[in-house]
């Protein structure tokens, strides 16, 4: 018959076994205190910044300017700007502009900025998210640093396929896209730029 013990024993191996896998496949170190796993950065390694696929055209402007008036978009772009090898997770939904957002309910997980007023916007975000990682010949959760990320969209998004292959089911498209291409080309020099 097994014991107390033994299960505990057992719980532990496995615990160990899949921070070891854990760790060697993210390069991080995982800790599982109380049971439950968290990853820690490795001293020196840049965090990673979680950004949906249609944020990453939001966060033109403020890459390009570094000014922002938008509370929660404003300091992840700032941070992105000052760190140009920072890695970006791409995904689709909740990101880390959203998640502190006062606008985002997280039991639904959707924007309720102008839910009454404009039902469609989650629906139409979450196609331009997917739209966004589409286009760039990635997966939602692929990473890519920030740099290199906007040179892909640099590459990759014209005009044309920002208005019709990426924000096409936005009802902001048709202003947004006559100030998409200085935007991308500030921004590309932007992180180009060495920073202290
Ligand atoms: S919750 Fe809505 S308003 Fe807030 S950052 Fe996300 S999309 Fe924008």
């Amino acid at each position: 018959m097994r014991t107390t013990d033994d299960r505990s024993a057992k719980l532990a191996a496995t615990r160990r076994d899949f921070i070891k896998t854990a760790s060697a496949l993210t390069g991080t170190a995982v800790l599982c205190p109380l049971g439950w796993c968290y990853t820690a950065r490795a001293a020196g390694q840049p965090e990673t910044i979680v950004i949906r696929g249609h944020h990453l055209f939001d966060m033109l402007d403020a890459l390009g300017t570094g000014k922002s008036s938008h509370k929660t978009l404003g300091p992840v772009a700032l941070k992105v700007r000052a760190n140009p090898k920072a890695p970006i997770k791409v995904v689709v939904g909740m990101d880390d502009i959203c998640g502190p957002c006062e606008w985002w309910d997280r039991a639904k997980g959707i924007c309720t900025k102008s839910l009454k007023t404009y039902p469609q916007d989650n629906e139409n975000s979450t196609a331009s998210d997917k739209n966004a990682i589409h286009v760039l010949g990635l997966k939602p959760g692929d990473v890519m640093k920030a740099d290199e990320l906007y040179r892909l969209i640099k590459a990759r998004v014209t005009k044309k396929v920002f208005a019709e292959e990426v924000c096409v089911a936005c009802r902001l498209v048709n202003k947004c896209k006559e100030t998409y291409e200085p935007k991308i080309e500030a921004v590309v020099n932007a992180l180009a730029e060495p920073r202290s």
